[in-house]
């Protein structure tokens, strides 16, 4: 299927590596011009390299990279000094750690609020009018099952994203932008096998003394697919939110998950 987003431009978050790189693929085999942003400069250079080697040059699309932190101002001032008429944004960043909410303080808290809350409303303000100015705009929030599932130790993660859902689902149905060809979706992440999920079953790893594959297999087992979904499928998703034909697809909260979440709706 064509997407019918060729030429267009994007802006994807969080993507050297994972599920904001699967992102960044999917579009830039769809012909979009993307400029993916990370923190650290090498990997996403080579990220990038990569992108546009295998997608982009297939597809006539151009892929930029940028090494800035997303979360700070001065890492999205110089995000949109490169440009600032994106049609297309993927919102990510890492998630907070882990922990017992006895520990966290303010200031653990307001990086969490900062990471996944205020980071993607900055983004979203500063780009949906121009969107709606020129008739088409998609906005796609990398969040979490922990959304609709919170997952007790991530409480920063629960509390944080919950905030961005409800904003989320204001603004997705503001017709100053709705009826202008803008749509706001969130994509909510069960187990995809990306460095992060590792990192967090390596540590599960070390405080039972069991192996990394017997956590994996664990950890699958309790998922209905009985497997962990991948960057490239995640990509995909994103994608079609983003195409011509997802345009009656606004405020939603898309869960792929392997059949994971057990709720009816
Ligand atoms: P990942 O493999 O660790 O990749 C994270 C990406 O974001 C990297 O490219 C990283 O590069 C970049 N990044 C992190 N902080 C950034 C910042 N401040 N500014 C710019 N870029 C930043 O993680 P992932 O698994 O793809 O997860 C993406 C998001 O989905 C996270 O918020 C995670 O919590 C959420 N999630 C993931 C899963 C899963 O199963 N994978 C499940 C639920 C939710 P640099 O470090 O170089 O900046």
């Amino acid at each position: 299927m064509d997407l019918g987003i060729a030429g267009k431009w994007a802006l994807v978050c969080g993507s050297s590596k994972g599920l904001g790189l699967g992102c960044a693929q999917a579009l830039a085999a769809e012909g979009v011009n993307v400029l993916m942003v990370a923190r650290g400069a090498e990997v996403l250079a080579a990220a990038a390299a990569k992108t546009r080697a295998d997608y982009g040059d297939r597809a006539g699309a151009s892929v930029d990279f940028l090494a800035q932190d997303i979360t700070t101002p001065e890492g999205r001032a110089a995000v949109f000094a490169r440009r600032a008429d994106f049609d297309i944004v993927v919102t990510n960043a890492g998630g907070p750690p882990p922990g017992d909410f006895r520990d966290w303080d303010r200031e653990a808290w307001i990086k969490a609020v900062d990471a996944n809350m205020l980071t993607p409303i900055e983004l979203i303000k500063a780009t949906v009018d121009g969107m709606a100015a020129r008739g088409f705009g998609r906005i796609v929030n990398i969040t979490s099952s922990a959304v609709k599932a919170p997952i007790d130790i991530l409480g920063l993660s629960n509390g944080a994203r919950s905030g961005l859902t409800g904003f989320v689902a204001g603004v997705a149905r503001n017709p100053q932008l709705a009826a202008r060809g803008v749509t706001l979706n969130n994509l909510l992440p069960g187990k995809f096998d990306t460095d992060r999920l590792v990192g967090t079953m390596q540590g599960a790893a070390q405080k039972t003394g069991k192996s990394l594959e017997e956590i994996r297999a664990a950890q699958q087992a309790q998922i209905p697919a009985r497997r962990f979904g991948t960057p490239a499928e995640f990509g995909a998703i994103c994608a079609f939110l983003c195409s011509q034909q997802a345009g009656y697809i606004t405020g939603q909260n898309i869960l792929p998950d392997g059949g994971a979440y057990p709720g009816t709706y």
